[in-house]
């Protein structure tokens, strides 16, 4: 920006000078190019299930008109594209619904015992048509932290839902629940869930909380995923004040651990 500025001079009086000024548009133009690249990345999501709809749709009105079967079998792939759509609408919304109160940190004391086993019991009919046993290893007393359910339901969701699409067919996830010390000393509640798959590269760690990051959007695809989930769980992970780790030995399975820190105890008078 130039601005013309009248400066004094040495021997009285002033002269016109002009004064630039540089911004450093780095950041924000970071933060629009993010904001660019989500909006093309969901349309480019949604336009996906949206043209086999309208294909189908054409299909049917068209050459499979008077075909049943064919009407039966083209109605069923249009439902799941369907019910495509509408999860990645619900996880669109859940993201930003998070991102729009992350400056406002959840204050009340949950019990997240009782919030771990709803959600294993929700995905207890994945886990058979997977093959898969959820071995639950929880305490019997409370552990409290300062949370939100339903964002803590979300969370844990993706992480044992994930477990059972990607781990291993046939074998087992565990989720348990223990309390460690983080590097900066800090006191913090973990959950842990662990599945027996094919693992992740390690090339592929550092990217798996990024919208729509998946590492093969096939199979990601195909198991109804959408590349929202992890991302989801970091932003409500920071939200919480957490953080999320993952380790994985490739073909011997994944573990994702959710860290809360642990509340202080109230102050005694
Ligand atoms: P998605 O909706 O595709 O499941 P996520 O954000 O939840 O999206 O996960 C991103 C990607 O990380 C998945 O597509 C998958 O490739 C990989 N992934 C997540 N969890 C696991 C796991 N337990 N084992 C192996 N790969 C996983």
């Amino acid at each position: 920006i130039i601005t013309p500025v009248p400066v004094p001079t040495l021997f009285g009086g002033t002269e016109k000078c002009m004064l630039m000024t540089f911004h450093d548009q780095t950041p924000l133009r970071r933060v629009e190019e993010m904001r660019a690249d989500f909006v093309a990345n969901a349309s480019h999501e949604l336009r996906t299930p949206l043209a086999a709809l309208s294909g189908f749709i054409d299909t049917l009105q068209g050459p499979a008109k008077d075909d049943a079967k064919a009407r039966e079998r083209f109605l069923g792939i249009m439902h799941a594209q369907a019910t495509r759509m509408a999860r990645l609408i619900d996880d669109l919304l859940s993201l930003s619904r998070v991102e729009l109160s992350a400056h406002v940190r959840p204050d009340t004391l949950v019990d997240i015992v009782p919030i771990i086993r709803q959600v294993a019991d929700g995905l207890e009919p994945l886990a058979r048509e997977r093959q898969v046993a959820i071995d639950i290893d929880l305490p019997e007393p409370p552990v409290v932290i300062a949370g939100d359910r339903e964002e803590l339901l979300r969370l844990f969701e993706n992480l044992i839902e994930n477990a059972l699409k990607y781990g291993a067919s046939g074998g087992k996830v565990i989720v348990s629940l223990s309390s460690a010390m983080s590097n900066e000393g800090q006191p913090e509640v973990r959950v842990m869930v662990r599945d027996f798959g094919p693992g992740i590269a390690p090339e592929h760690l550092p990217r798996l909380t990024e919208r729509f990051y998946r590492v093969d959007v096939g199979d990601s695809r195909a198991q109804g995923g959408t590349g929202l989930g992890l991302s989801l769980v970091k932003h409500i992970l920071n939200r919480h004040r957490g953080r999320l780790l993952i380790e994985s030995v490739p073909k011997q399975g994944a573990t994702f651990t959710a860290a809360f820190p642990q509340p202080k105890p109230p102050e005694t008078a």
